[in-house]
């Protein structure tokens, strides 16, 4: 469905499907490490909690609720998607309480995340991440994929794309209506807090460098049903990557040549014509990355980024200046009749 399509009768909170009483947690606030923090165009990535490029990662799975060997098996094959856009490798290893990554399946807890390398900050064996609805039936299910996805996209550096600074652009939230729903649905129910925290506020523009327009297909973004925005659009839930999320996975996480992802498609052309990244942002991007320097490219992608939020506020500087404009002389008008 188009994202930009209203429904013509907003649906109830009362009838949504199942679905809706799954909210993430993204722990970004929490035990929050020091530094300056870059964010990505349109994908929210803080640059300086990303892992270094190429690197193995240690997963395990961790008392008291350790799952199932058919929870850990969703696990293990879903985070291979992440494998084939980002160069990184997912170890599973036995003793989950050794692990970087240290995953429960704690049902009543909800599904969250710390984000990126915030993971390494959390004392072991503490839980660093936790799926409340992956079960134990033998097919995964579309909704255990995305969330898989989603919370593995916040163990690699992704904020909640539905709280980008730009999101009044499109969407403008019926904070009341959010409130009242995840009290009532969440399971421990949501304080007020907590719907601010995951929800509702947007990041500061000190805490993201960039945040161009929203992307509805990210799988950072949350499912919404229409009546919690004034625009009435439903945001179905999405169980897998965008076009964008690819693409900046590849950005951050390059795969050089000689280490190819497993898909032909992924690749370095394919990836800045998704981004959309042209000029000499291009061509620097293309030399670090012939040069086999991540850092580097890291660094001109950021570049890029911080120029696009540039260009983007001084539009809409503009574009204000001229409603400004505008508006004094419609009252000349009214004021000469
Ligand atoms: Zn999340």
């Amino acid at each position: 469905m188009s994202d930009e399509t209203a429904p013509q009768q907003p649906i109830s909170t009362d009838e949504n499907p199942e679905w809706y009483s799954h909210c993430c947690t993204d722990l970004s606030k929490v035990k929050r490490s020091g530094g300056r923090i870059d964010g990505m165009k349109a994908i929210l990535v803080t640059a300086s909690w990303l892992w270094d490029n190429g690197r193995t990662i240690t997963v395990g799975f961790v008392d008291p609720v350790p799952g199932t060997p058919v929870q850990q098996d969703k696990v293990k094959e879903v985070v291979k998607e992440w494998e084939k856009h980002a160069n990184l490798k997912f170890r599973f290893i036995p003793n989950g309480n050794d692990a970087e990554i240290r995953i429960g399946f704690r049902e009543k807890a909800g599904s969250w995340s710390y984000i990126g390398k915030v993971a390494l900050e959390i004392d072991k064996p503490e839980q660093t991440m936790n799926f409340g609805w992956v079960e134990s039936t033998p097919e995964t299910t579309a909704k255990e994929r995305g969330v898989i996805l989603h919370e593995f996209g916040h163990a690699i550096g992704y904020l909640h794309e539905h709280q980008s600074p730009r999101r009044g652009e499109r969407l403008t939230l019926n904070e009341q209506v959010i409130i009242d729903y995840v009290q009532r649905t969440q399971i421990p129910p949501w304080t007020e807090e907590d719907a601010r925290q995951n929800i509702i506020n947007v990041y500061s523009r000190a805490e993201v460098s960039n945040f161009s327009a929203v992307d509805f297909t990210s799988i950072m973004m949350y499912f919404m049903p229409a009546n919690w925005n004034v625009q009435g659009i439903e945001i179905p839930p999405n169980e897998s990557l965008s076009p964008l999320d690819k693409a900046y996975a590849f950005l951050n996480y390059p795969f050089f040549i000689g280490t190819a992802s497993s898909d032909p498609n992924v690749n370095i052309l394919n990836s800045l014509n998704t981004a959309k990244v042209t000029g000499t942002a291009r061509a620097n991007i293309a030399l670090e990355y012939i040069e086999g320097d991540w850092r580097g490219l890291r660094a001109e992608f950021t570049r890029w980024a911080v120029n696009q939020r540039a260009l983007s506020d001084r539009a809409q500087a503009v574009s204000r200046r001229e409603e400004a404009a505008a508006a004094v002389a419609a009252v000349a008008e009214v004021e000469a009749d």
